[in-house]
């Protein structure tokens, strides 16, 4: 054994994710991208690839049972693979499930996790053709593979932004955070006083968004619709200032956004402030919205422009080093990647 030991939290999860891909050989034709993208693309034939992405969630890591209901962690499983799907801009047809049980669960438990899967596969269309079941020491796992397909020629690859073009956001972003913060704020008063009860109403939108997330699939077909292919795409799960990066080093491009342009809804303003929050910090590095992310080129700008949904928020240049925000006061900030970081926050 060598005595050189090297911290995961020294690569982090990106670090660690480059050098697994370093060493990973493709051997078959038929795999056209691999490790790096929101899905992996299969080519077997015909006009359409097939697209693969898979996302794991752990108890006491991506969700908490004392507020999180077991139904939602079912839903939220499929959703964000559906979302990986959506972020190649494809349409997602089958999920498999794997579960890790501790022997805390019941049946009924399990029944109520796959409503929750079931309502999210009739929403998006996607069936359930498989899965594993083992037990677990550590709480619930739930492990989630989604199968989807597009057309080759529509395939939107977070490499594919080229200078000049628009970047589009949907929806509103750091809402999810926010309604983690409400969640984590009214479970320890709850710890503290069990008589209390949870003041959630005002922030049902908040909470909405961090336990039961939406894949944007209308997105999808509406672009298609109207006859735009996103020349880049991603999901934002880590928060959009990550992901713009991926967008920058993957496309080998550079970002400039406006900080009034970026898309935060009231509710999440007015929150980020009662939690003494930047409220743009929250939309660049809060994560979890599952809003896309996406580049088009000028020329198609016009087809969307009036759609109600879709934020025009800077666009893309020539240098990959200058990843930028222009302040509301006209500062020009760095953009850095604060996402979650599963291996430094323990
Ligand atoms: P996303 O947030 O879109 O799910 P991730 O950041 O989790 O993407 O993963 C980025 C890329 O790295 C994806 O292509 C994913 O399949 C791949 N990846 C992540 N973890 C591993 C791993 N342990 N082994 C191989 N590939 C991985
Ligand atoms: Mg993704």
């Amino acid at each position: 054994m060598s005595s050189n030991r090297m911290e995961i939290s020294e690569l982090g999860e990106f670090g660690l994710i480059d050098r697994i891909a370093g060493n990973a050989r493709r051997e078959n034709a038929s795999t056209i991208a691999g490790i790096g993208d929101d899905a992996a693309v299969v080519d077997c034939g015909g006009n359409d690839h097939v697209l693969l992405a898979t996302d794991m969630l752990l108890e006491g890591i991506h969700f908490d049972l004392a507020y999180a209901p077991l139904r939602h962690v079912g839903y939220k499983a499929v959703a964000v693979n559906v979302s990986d799907i959506a972020a190649m801009n494809g349409k997602a047809e089958q999920v498999t499930v794997s579960i890790g049980l501790s022997n805390r669960f019941s049946v009924e438990a399990v029944d109520e996790l796959y409503a929750g899967i079931k309502a999210a596969c009739d929403n998006y269309g996607v069936d359930l053709v498989g899965g594993d079941t083992t037990s677990s020491r550590v709480g619930l796992v739930i492990s989630v593979t989604a199968m989807g397909r597009a057309h080759k020629d529509k395939i939107a690859y977070r490499s594919g932004a080229r200078k000049s073009d628009i970047i589009c956001v949907t929806g509103d972003l750091g809402a999810a955070y926010l309604g983690l913060q409400v969640l984590e704020r009214e479970k320890q008063v709850f710890l503290a006083n069990p008589n209390m009860q949870p003041a959630l109403d005002k922030y049902e939108y908040l909470v909405g968004r961090t336990l039961k997330p939406e894949a944007r699939t209308d997105i999808v077909f509406e672009m298609a619709e109207k006859g735009v292919v996103p020349t880049s795409m991603i999901d934002v799960s880590d928060g959009l200032a990550s992901e713009l990066l991926h967008l920058s080093k993957q496309s080998g491009v550079g970002i400039r956004i406006f900080e009034d342009k970026v898309p935060i809804d009231n509710l999440t303003y007015d929150t980020a402030l009662e939690f003494k929050l930047d409220p743009i910090t929250c939309a660049l590095n809060g994560g979890e919205d599952y809003e896309l992310l996406f580049t088009i080129s000028p020329s198609d700008h016009e087809k969307i422009r009036l759609h109600p949904d879709i934020h025009f928020i800077g666009y893309v240049h020539e240098d990959k080093n200058q990843n930028v925000m222009i302040s509301k006061q006209g500062t020009v900030v760095p953009l850095t990647a604060q996402g979650w970081s599963h291996f430094s926050r323990q």
